[in-house]
This record gives structure tokens, sequence and C-alpha cells, in this order.
């Protein structure tokens, strides 16, 4: 681990044109922490498995510029996992988080730099306070998810928050601490805890390119993060089972007593369909959740690696892991 040295982790799929776009706005920023603070860099640029020439380019950026390290995926593996390698292969002091596409300021870097380094914080997170320029539908969604979240899972999660920060050393260590499978970093940051400092910011568009999400993804992918950081919807299934059982009781007795004083004959079967589709929907939505929950225990257990590496240019030796 090096002293006064910011490792800044850069996933990236199939961003050709925003790259290049990123290491200019970057080498400004690096080049006046240097002189006002005395901050040495490196950009560890993670490739996932991108099928334009985003490899290229990155190499051609580490051909110039030896700060520049890069980590080749053998295919996507997604965002999270990017991360992860990157976590795991800085050695500076201080690691933050950064896309591709200039959505997340660098300029904003020298003040979290400041924080971390003269108000005691273990870490500096970024949320957007305007998501100017994102589909509406998307940001409604997105503020829905933010606080079912913090309602049902102890991973305090802020809205708007994203995944560009500044962390010391004990906080990603800390982060690296925790090595599960299905990796959900908005809830594993708030999981691990610690003094956190979020400053705001306006949307900004991404550069170039375009964005590796459809509503559908994220739609999965937060389905993927309530699984991964509550156990709400398995308690909402037994309760749901109680409940209908409760009702269930009721109205057998209403049925026999009414039987009894009243003598009616059976009647109604339209009433016993609905109940059954009833009963019936209810099961299979508490089997669906059950197996959510057993898809992920599977992935876990079979415990593969979170990432393969197809090439890079930091030595094996420097790994820490
Ligand atoms: N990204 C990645 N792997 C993926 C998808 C995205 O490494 O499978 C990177 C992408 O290159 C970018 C960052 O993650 O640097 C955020 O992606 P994007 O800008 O598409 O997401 P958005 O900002 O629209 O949420
Ligand atoms: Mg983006």
């Amino acid at each position: 681990m090096e002293k006064n040295k910011i490792s800044i982790i850069v996933p990236c799929f199939n961003e050709k044109e925003a790259l290049p776009l990123f290491y200019n706005k970057m080498s400004e920023v690096m080049q006046l922490m240097d002189q006002t603070a005395g901050v040495s860099f490196e950009l560890i640029i993670v490739d996932d498995g991108s099928q334009d020439d985003t490899l290229s380019v990155v190499k051609n950026l580490a051909d110039n510029d030896d700060r520049v390290k890069y980590i080749s995926f053998s295919r996507n593996f997604g965002k999270e996992a990017a991360m992860y390698a990157g976590l795991q292969h800085a050695t500076g002091e201080y690691v933050a988080i950064m896309d591709a596409d200039l959505q997340d300021p660098p300029d904003m870097l020298p003040e979290m730099y400041r924080v971390l380094t003269e108000e005691g914080y273990d870490a500096v997170g970024t949320r957007r306070v305007t998501r100017k320029g994102e589909p509406p539908i998307r940001s409604f969604f997105a503020r829905k998810f933010y606080r079912l979240m913090s309602r049902i899972s102890k991973a305090n999660m802020v809205d708007g928050a994203r995944d560009y920060r500044l962390m010391n050393r004990k906080y990603v260590d800390a982060l690296l601490s925790l090595k599960e499978y299905n990796r959900f970093s908005k809830g594993l940051f708030g999981w691990v805890g610690f003094k956190v400092k979020w400053l705001e910011f306006e949307n900004v568009n991404r550069v170039a390119g375009e964005t590796k999400w459809s509503f559908w993804q994220l739609f999965l992918y937060s389905l993927d993060g309530i699984v991964a950081f509550s156990n709400a919807p398995l308690y909402m299934a037994s309760i749901a089972g109680v409940f209908s059982f409760v009702v269930a009781i009721i109205a057998m007795l209403f049925i026999i007593i009414r039987r009894l004083v009243f003598g009616d004959p059976v009647a109604g079967w339209a009433s016993t369909v609905v109940i059954i589709l009833f009963i019936g929907g209810i099961q299979l939505l508490s089997i669906g959740i059950l197996g959510l929950y057993l898809s992920k225990l599977y992935l876990e257990a079979k415990d593969r690696p979170i990432y393969l590496i197809g090439e890079s240019n930091i030595e094996k030796d420097s790994e820490k892991h």
C-alpha cells in the first residue's frame, strides 16, 4: 500500500468512445492534485469483456502512461465483478470508483480527498440530487426501490447514490472481506458501515456511447438487491400463509354453523373456484420467492470465481488476495 496514492477503478464495457475523453479529463485532475496536494495516482481500468475496441484503446493509454493499469476479463462478468477486481488490485492508500462515461465528475475528487484526509471520514459517497435527462418512469421506480430497501434491509441505502466514491484502506479492506458471489455493491457499501460523508451533485449525461442497462435489467438487478439484503419477502410469504389459514378457519366455522342452524344446501361453485385460485396464487408466489433465495444459495455454494482475467499488465506478485 502506498501513502498519498489514489487508485481509480474504472469499470468499462464497450467504452471505446468515452474512455479517451475520460482519460483526458482525469489527467487534468490528476495533475492538479499532484501539484496542490502531492497525490500520486494509478488508474485501474477493468475491461469487462468489451466487444468493441476498448481493450486496444486501454492498451494504447497504458503504453503512453505508466499510471495506467488494466485488467481485461475473459468475458463480460458485469460491473460488480469489475469493481471487485479493481478493489483487489488497488495498491493506493485511497481508492475511488468511477464510471468511464464522465457521469461521475472527476472535478469532485479534490474535495472528496480533502474530506477523507482532513475531516476524519472513512469514505465519501456521492449522490445525484436530480435525475434530469433520465426517463421519468425509470426515476420513479428507482425512488420506490430505495424507499423499499431502506425499510426492509439493514444496508442503509441512500436515494440517488452512485457507485462513485473515495474510500480509505480500512474501508476497502472491509469491502474485500465480503467475499460473496452475488455482489450488490450499493448494499455492501451500506452494510460495512464506518463514517461516510455524502456529497451531492446534479445529474450529468453520459459523454459518449450508450447506457448498458435496459429497464428490465435494472428491474432484475433490484430483485437481486432485495434477495441479497433482506429476508422480508420470505416473511411476507409466511405471513400470507398464516393469514389465508386463519381466514379459512373462520370461513369453515361460518359454513358449519350456518348449515346446523339454517340447514342451507351447499351452493355456489364460483366462490369455490375463486378460493382455489387465490390459495393457488399465494402458493406459487411463495414457492417463487423461496426459489429466488435458493437459486442465490446455489450460486454461492458453487463458489465459482467472481471473474476470470484474460490479460493484464499488473504482475501476479502484486496481487494481495
Ligand atoms: N459497465 C461494466 N460492465 C457492464 C455494464 C457496465 O463495466 O456489464 C460499466 C460501464 O462501462 C460504465 C459503468 O459500468 O463505466 C456504468 O454503466 P452505464 O453508464 O452504462 O450505466 P448508467 O450510468 O447508465 O447507470
Ligand atoms: Mg453511465
